[in-house]
């Protein structure tokens, strides 16, 4: 049963209210209805409420983050000194790193910017993620900076390290986005600063939303002391989106996490959900769903 009070009704209500009053029949009705405060109502179970509540309420969600940038902090230093120190994977590391000026590399959605309210819409409306309504909310500029990450690129900046933001929001966002990391505080600077999808970079072909043209573009320029990201194709370029394959893309730099590279948590999506259905999203809902119920492992 619904127990959703839609905007009209209540307006309905509103102005039968109005009108018993005994002053009424002498005034002119106004031309627009004062506004009525929307009812929320979420009334179907959704797969991502867990997810999302987690990321928007638990208190280790933030400790998560914040632990991860502390500690990427405490070793920035170090690997700053170590003229030797490249977090770049080797297949992207098109140019030698001597002389290169110092960067830090980080993806934004749910690496340095929380989009959850976003998730938490598609909750209350039962939709699926799409283009045109996640524009409208990047245009909003009202995603907060995650614990941690304004403090830490905030103390790379100071320290003379390039801050470059490596993030597949599509090309005509560009603006709002800088828009929203400044007002969030922070740091862009430079015409490397921001690399967004659609990025041209000579001698590389794109495939896909994969960043690997966009490293190799900066390992021309830097010497990349870190990456951050929420999806390990913000690391690595994955050429097969599923166990295997992204585990054989992970490999060579196992002893890496945690010290070149830095993974934060996104259990609301990302490439693991569909690599769990074969990347099929034109599959119905119900069968994806399926699909992600038969990975579950009992022991
Ligand atoms: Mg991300």
């Amino acid at each position: 049963m619904s127990f959703r009070l839609s905007a009209s009704l209540a307006g309905l209500l509103l102005l039968a209210g109005c009108a018993s009053a005994p002053h009424q029949a002498t005034r002119p009705v106004p031309a627009v209805a004062p506004p009525v405060a929307p009812v929320v109502a979420v009334t179907a179970a959704d797969d991502n409420l867990n997810a999302v509540v987690w990321s928007q309420t638990a208190i280790e969600h933030d400790l998560i983050f914040q632990q991860t940038y502390h500690d990427a902090q405490s070793r920035l230093l170090a690997a700053l000194k170590d003229r030797h120190w490249d977090a770049l994977p080797k297949d992207d590391r098109i140019a030698p790193i001597k002389g290169l000026r110092p960067a830090v590399v980080l993806d934004i959605d749910e690496t340095v910017l929380d989009n959850s309210p976003y998730q938490a819409r598609l909750i209350r409306s039962g939709g699926e993620f799409n283009e045109a309504d996640w524009a409208a909310w990047c245009k909003e500029q009202k995603a907060h900076a995650l614990p941690g990450a304004v403090a830490f690129t905030r103390f790379a900046a100071r320290h003379g390290i390039a801050v470059i933001y490596v993030s597949n929001r599509a090309k005509d966002l560009d603006k709002v986005t800088l828009a929203n990391l400044r007002l969030d505080g922070l740091p862009v600077s430079g015409p490397d600063a921001f690399l967004g999808l659609g990025t041209f970079v000579r001698g590389c072909e794109q495939i896909g939303s994969q960043k690997s043209c966009r490293r190799q573009l900066i390992s021309r320029h830097y010497r990349v002391l870190m990456q951050f990201g929420d999806q390990i194709g913000d690391f690595v370029t994955v050429l097969a989106n599923n166990a295997a394959g992204r585990e054989r893309a992970m490999a060579p730099y196992m002893a890496w996490i945690g010290s070149r590279w830095f993974v934060l948590p996104n259990p609301t999506y990302g490439a693991w959900e569909p690599s769990l259905f074969n990347n099929d999203w034109t599959a119905p809902r119900d069968e994806r769903r399926r699909q992600k119920i038969e990975a579950l492992r009992y022991q």
